[in-house]
């Protein structure tokens, strides 16, 4: 014991006092002293969030001399950590010491409250993952939602809506206020309208009649398959009747490679949409089925992700601590391994394990257009009775070879888009980044490198890059050997780490 008590001093001397007992919080939780405590938290305003000069936390003294009283008065005060925005403070007491993480204030007011308050998202992520009540109604009958919508803040309302349940967004305040009503009130016209919208999206997803809801689910696939059936339909029977497939002409082939082509886009859109896009394993002790004696399980303490202070990788929704690239997809309710988007038009996501396939599905379909496209002209150009002027082609077209004009008209108006999205990803597969990370690419700690500037440490090289995802099916998330230098939040949770395992 002598010992720690001579750590104590020794943070006397750091923090430049003359007397032996210096008068804070550290001093206080270290000799055990709650009545000082309580004095120095709730009547001076010291914060027990902060580490003293050689970064030790209250709560850390009064554990490692013992103080068991202290330590209570610490614990039931663990909302000061959300209010500081101290989510690595926040972790350690919650996951050593079993601290309740819904303790309200005196205002009723719980850390989830004050995360949503501050616009702390990693807080609001760890909380939520610890299955923080997000329905809870402080004096004023706010509930954390509210607080991020009066805020504006659109990330930690996006966040608590995803993990939440579409009665969140139906909560009153003490006046009648629901979070997109006070949002608007506030001015903050972004959030009023994604809050609004996400009751719909909640209704189309979950209300309504449950057949409705399951037509919905399917999104835009079956259209574009029908599309797709019925522009080959009309080019079989419009287009290739035109040319004697039996003289095997070069221009017969050309006509029915084009339905090769379309026909094997078909499969891989077939593929792309029924296929596991790369879901990550759900946790399977998920939080409903845990013991309440058991809070200690829900959190790897060990997962280096953690401990790197990488917070955003705790999905709050699926309850686990994902890979680096995998992001929630809130249509499938599933976090997916290097998500790239969720495409309405194949009804999934594209992720790390069907990507090529939707490339494949998208490079084939470009192709077929081309050369259908070709190939429709030629017929038509061709025809002996043909007027040679554009418009009076165009008339005599429409009456006498109504299915080809039709099938050129909605191939070229197609045509652009598809070859645009086909540029775009092509682009991303050359370099090896998600479509996501070209969107939120900042957001991501992971891609910034020194001096906050932007890097992709997946970047192999365009040979390598290619041939890794068109030969073996997938990239593999394995980093550039060039490593970043820790940041003093990196240090700091290593500290913390190696603190835990005294
Ligand atoms: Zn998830």
């Amino acid at each position: 014991m002598s010992s720690q008590m001579e750590v104590v001093e020794e943070t006397t001397e750091v923090g430049g006092g003359e007397e032996f007992l210096k008068n804070d919080v550290y001093t206080a939780a270290a000799y055990g002293d709650v009545e000082k405590l309580k004095r120095l938290v709730d009547v001076e305003g010291c914060s027990l969030a902060d580490p003293d000069g050689i970064g030790y936390y209250a709560l850390q003294w009064a554990a490692l001399n013992n103080r068991t009283a202290a330590l209570q008065y610490i614990i039931e005060n663990t909302h000061v950590a959300a209010q500081y925005g101290q989510t690595a403070f926040l972790y350690h007491i919650v996951t050593k010491w079993n601290a309740d993480p819904d303790v309200p204030d005196s205002d009723g007011r719980s850390p989830l409250h004050w995360a949503a308050y501050k616009g702390f998202i990693d807080c609001i992520r760890l909380l939520l993952f610890l299955d923080a009540y997000s329905g809870r109604q402080d004096k004023e009958g706010y509930t954390p939602l509210h607080w991020a919508a009066i805020k504006g803040n659109l990330e930690a309302c996006t966040m608590l809506v995803q993990a939440g349940k579409k009665e969140d967004l139906m909560v009153q305040d003490n006046t009648g206020l629901t979070p997109a009503q006070l949002a608007s009130d506030s001015n903050h016209q972004q959030v009023a309208i994604f809050l609004g919208n996400a009751i719909r999206i909640f209704d189309r997803l979950y209300g309504g009649s449950s057949q409705f809801g399951k037509l919905s689910k399917l999104g835009h696939a079956p259209l574009l398959w029908c599309t797709i059936i019925a522009l080959l339909a009309t080019y079989m029977y419009s287009v290739i009747p035109g040319f004697n497939i039996w003289k095997l002409s070069l221009s017969g082939l050309f006509a029915w490679l084009g339905v090769f082509l379309a026909t094997s886009g078909l499969v891989m859109f077939y593929r792309c949409s029924r296929k596991d896009p790369g879901y990550v394993k759900m946790n399977p002790r998920n939080s409903r089925n845990i013991r309440d004696d058991e809070p200690l399980l829900k959190v790897d303490l060990g997962n280096p992700a953690l401990l790197a202070g990488n917070w955003s990788q705790l999905c709050a929704s699926c309850k686990i601590i994902r890979p680096l690239r995998a992001k929630h997809c809130s249509t499938c309710d599933r976090c997916v391994e290097q998500f790239d988007h969720h495409c309405p038009w194949v009804s999934n996501c594209i992720g790390k394990k069907n990507k090529r396939d939707f490339f494949m599905f998208l490079l084939l379909e470009v192709s077929a257009m081309v050369i259908t496209g070709a190939v429709t002209i030629i017929r038509t150009v061709r025809d002996p009775a043909a007027p040679k002027r554009f418009v009076a082609w165009l008339n005599y077209s429409a009456t006498h070879h109504p299915g080809a004009l039709s099938f050129l008209i909605t191939d070229f108006f197609l045509f652009f888009g598809v070859v645009a999205l086909t540029i775009v990803q092509a682009t991303q597969i050359s370099q090896n980044i998600t479509t996501n990370e070209m969107a939120n690419g900042m957001r991501y700690s992971y891609l910034r490198g020194p001096g906050g500037r932007f890097r992709n440490p997946y970047d192999h090289g365009i040979r390598k890059n290619c041939s890794d995802l068109l030969i073996n099916g997938y990239n593999e998330d394995v980093e550039h050997p060039e490593q970043p230098s820790l940041s003093a939040l990196e240090l700091g949770m290593i500290q913390m780490a190696s603190d835990r395992a005294l």
